[in-house]
């Protein structure tokens, strides 16, 4: 297993639901933890390692390790919250990100039980994240077209140089 970079074409699929959640599941999400943790990530889906699927993990610091299998944003604050952003899919790249500051996810867990999440802060901005690979979308795909095309600049001098 390995985390596909900005350019393969499957992180541009949009994630089909994920029909069983069984021996399998528990496998790839056992190798998606221990990829998050080798390469310092706080969220990754399953799409960033070649699996279109609608499931994604985070671990923010000392906080749980999480599971959102087939996830449902429900609700948004309209107060927002601006930012900085990176991915494991661009490494090396950040930018400053607006979203909004809170989300209600619905989804369920490894063991297939249905839970409902209200959160905020990183877990917040981390979820928003990951749902987005599971329609294709990637951070830099919402900056401005002109600070975009700076960062992928500056992405084609880091992966020049190795
Ligand atoms: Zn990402």
């Amino acid at each position: 297993m390995r985390v596909l970079t900005f350019g393969n074409e499957t992180l541009r699929q949009k994630s089909a639901p994920l029909e069983n959640i069984d021996g399998e599941t528990g496998t790839l999400l056992a190798e998606m933890f221990e990829i998050l943790e080798q390469q310092k990530g706080v969220g990754l889906a399953a799409v960033q390692v070649g699996i279109p699927r609608r499931f994604f993990i985070t671990r923010i610091g000392n906080d749980l390790p999480r599971v959102f299998i087939n996830p449902y944003i429900t609700e948004t604050s309209e107060e927002l919250a601006d930012y900085e952003e990176g991915c494991l899919s661009l490494p090396g790249l950040w930018g400053q990100i607006i979203r909004p500051k809170m989300v209600r996810v619905q989804a369920r867990n490894e063991r297939g039980k249905p839970f409902t999440i209200d959160a905020d802060g990183i877990l917040s901005r981390v979820i928003q994240h990951e749902y987005d690979h599971l329609e294709g979308t990637l951070f830099i795909d919402r900056l401005s077209a002109l600070k975009r095309e700076r960062l992928l600049n500056k992405y084609g001098k880091l992966k020049n140089k190795k």
